[in-house]
């Protein structure tokens, strides 16, 4: 049933439904109506996509739906714990991710102005889908820190040089 290699801290969170490859989230939000949500929650697996990872467990909890005024919004949270290289100690380290997302699902780039600023946009394909893989995999990115290293300095491994250059 479980892997061997599945990360503890993951496999908590985990629920064992896999997401689909494709959504069409404007469908989802309309058909959800006004005041409405209809969700999708489960886990992919965008390892290929991240620097360093073969295998990288997303868990996403996505919540579609209008608000009062029919305007679309998608609501979620999305866990995943990635493992980063100190950039002090190149020591590998435990990175775990807790995103709130906020978005609306737009078609083309002229709809961005008509955005609150709390909302960001979920760009949609042409014909009305979004793969779940990107989205996640885009999601993750800007979340990584410019500079991965040991946040608490004790953790780091660090070996400050003794001898100073004369
Ligand atoms: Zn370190």
């Amino acid at each position: 049933m479980t892997s061997g290699k599945a990360r503890v801290i993951i496999s908590s969170i985990m629920s064992t439904l896999q997401l689909p490859k494709l959504i069409e989230p404007l469908k989802f939000c309309q058909k959800a109506g006004r005041g409405g949500q209809s969700t999708l929650s489960g886990t992919i697996d965008i390892g290929k996509n991240i620097k360093s990872h073969d295998t990288l467990l997303v868990q996403a909890e996505l919540h579609f739906g209008q608000d009062q005024m029919g305007f679309n919004l998608i609501t979620g949270r999305l866990q995943t714990c990635l493992s980063l290289r100190c950039e002090r100690c190149l020591e590998q380290f435990d990175y775990p991710l807790d995103i709130n997302l906020s978005l609306s699902p737009i078609s083309s780039e002229k709809e961005l102005d008509s955005l609150p600023d709390y909302v960001e946009p979920l760009m949609l394909q042409a014909d009305g889908t979004v793969s779940i893989e990107s989205w996640m995999t885009e999601e993750v990115h800007l979340a990584l820190p410019m500079v991965p290293k040991h946040e608490n300095t004790a953790n780091c491994h660090l070996t400050l040089p003794t001898n100073k250059q004369q």
